[in-house]
Order: C-alpha cells, then sequence, then structure tokens
C-alpha cells in the first residue's frame, strides 16, 4: 500500500533564531524515490470500486451470451489427451504458436501410447518453437508416462489428479475440466486476470484470487462458457495495451477510471 508521506511545515517562532538552518531543511529534497504527489495519485488509484450488482453481472454475461452463443477455445486439439498437452505446451506462449506445432505432432501422437513410442527427441523436435521447448517435451513424455501407469490411459477428472501430472498446475485443470468434461471451473490466464480486475469484476493480487471471485460472482447458468467469453473479451477488445473501450460491450458497466468512453 502508498505510503502517503506529510511534508513539515516550518514553524514561525523559530525562524529568528536560525533562519538559514530552517530554510536548508525547508529546501532539503526527500529521500530518492519518495515524493508527495505521486504518493498521493497512487493512494487515489488503489481506491475500490463499487461492486458489480448481481443484476450487472448477469447483464454483462447475457450480453456475452447474445454475442457469441456457443464460444470456443483456440487451442487445437482432438481428444481429452491432446487438449492436455496443448495446454501444458501454452504455458508462456501464444495459443497460434501451439496450434503451429501440435498440428503435426498430435497427426501421428494422439494418445499417450503413441507419445512414447516417438520420444522425447522427436517430440522435442516438434515443439521446438514453442518457448521453454527442452522442458516442456520432458513434462509431455512424463505426463504420457503416468497417464498409463495410473490413471489406464486415460485424462483424469479431478483437479487434483489433473494437477499431479507433471507440467500441470491449477490452471491446466481448470481448462482440461472445463473443456472436455464441462465443468464450470474458471482458468484464469493473463487475459482473465486483466478483464476481472479493470472491470471490477472480481479484483485480485493472484490468479487464484480473480478465480474464486469470478466464481462467486457469475451465475451457474453462464459458467460452463464464461472462461472463454472472459478470454476472448481480454484478448480481442480490452487489450492489455489501448483497450478497445468504444466497441465494447459491457463499456457501461465496466469500472475501470481510465475506460476511454
Ligand atoms: S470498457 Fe474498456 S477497460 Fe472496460 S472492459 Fe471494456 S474494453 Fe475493458
Amino acid at each position: 500500500m502508498a505510503k502517503i508521506i506529510r511534508s513539515q511545515r516550518a514553524g514561525t517562532s523559530s525562524v529568528r533564531s536560525a533562519p538559514k538552518k530552517k530554510a536548508a531543511k525547508a529546501a532539503k529534497p526527500l529521500p530518492k524515490g519518495v515524493a508527495k504527489k505521486p504518493a498521493t495519485k497512487a493512494a487515489k488509484k488503489v481506491a475500490k470500486p463499487k461492486p458489480w450488482t448481481a443484476a450487472e453481472v448477469f447483464e454483462a454475461f447475457d450480453r456475452f451470451r447474445k454475442a457469441n452463443p456457443e464460444p470456443k477455445g483456440e487451442l487445437e486439439h482432438l481428444n481429452p489427451y491432446t487438449l492436455l498437452v496443448a495446454v501444458v505446451l501454452s504455458a508462456q506462449a501464444t495459443d497460434a504458436g501451439v496450434n503451429k506445432a501440435t498440428r503435426a505432432l498430435f497427426a501421428i501422437a494422439d494418445t499417450p501410447e503413441k507419445m512414447l513410442e516417438l520420444g522425447e527427441d522427436r517430440v522435442r523436435d516438434y515443439i521446438k518453437t514453442i518457448g521453454l521447448y527442452r522442458n516442456k517435451a520432458k513434462n509431455v513424455i512424463a505426463l504420457s508416462e503416468k497417464l498409463i501407469a495410473d490413471f489406464g490411459s486415460e485424462v483424469p477428472r479431478t483437479r487434483a489428479e489433473i494437477e499431479s501430472l507433471p507440467g500441470a498446475g491449477r490452471k491446466t485443470a481448470n481448462v482440461v475440466l472445463n473443456m472436455a468434461f464441462g465443468e464450470h471451473t474458471m482458468a484464469v490466464d493473463t487475459h482473465v486476470f486483466r478483464v476481472g480486475n479493470r472491470t471490477g469484476l472480481a479484483p485480485g493480487k493472484t490468479p487464484l484470487e480473480v478465480e474464486l471471485g469470478l466464481e462467486k460472482v457469475i451465475p451457474a447458468e453462464f459458467m460452463l462458457h464464461a472462461h472463454h467469453w472472459l478470454i476472448l473479451h481480454g484478448r480481442y477488445t480490452c487489450l492489455a495495451r489501448g483497450p478497445r473501450c468504444d466497441v465494447c460491450l459491457i463499456n457501461d458497466l465496466c469500472r475501470w477510471p481510465e475506460k476511454t468512453v
């Protein structure tokens, strides 16, 4: 939290006894990095926006639904296994970049057994255009081995089981549970995190805070698609730089003080 530094006012009674010393003290610059005005601005910025009412949240998601009744994720996959692999590969990478690599990979390896047969070196060759590919190739092989050994070659259906797989965290579990099994989970990526905070729908300092906040406010009837609506909204409208507030479906509801409408 920003610390507000109060400047001291020079007293008038002692001015005559030590005028030079006092004047010098008043003129002394504040320590490096401390300034009165910015601190005040920062304090204003962290002021909490007014929470959305239930009717406003319903209205926002009703608009998303009308505009795009069946939103789809953009990570290409053939089955729950390839979805899991694609999500693991997508960490710190774009969906388009992952798709470019996985099209050829999944054409020859769409099951854990086929992936093991292919082997780590060849998996690495297929995905070498994706960031962190060496480690990701290791994880793809390791998670395929675990699926065969512990889960009968099937992608498990619980969060804890998915999170037990190498390279899979909470976000991976949420995407797989939602897209492969229709669970009402909320995966928070960089776009959902930004939209949740900017709009004031579910402010939070961590992805988990935003995830839990969104789950709390979004009505159940929207939860199956809410994750995709928010991702697509962040990716194409509520951009990190230069959000397109003028064409935003929810610009009248959004709480962001810097919105441009
Ligand atoms: S009004 Fe602007 S900041 Fe608010 S959600 Fe829409 S695009 Fe984002």
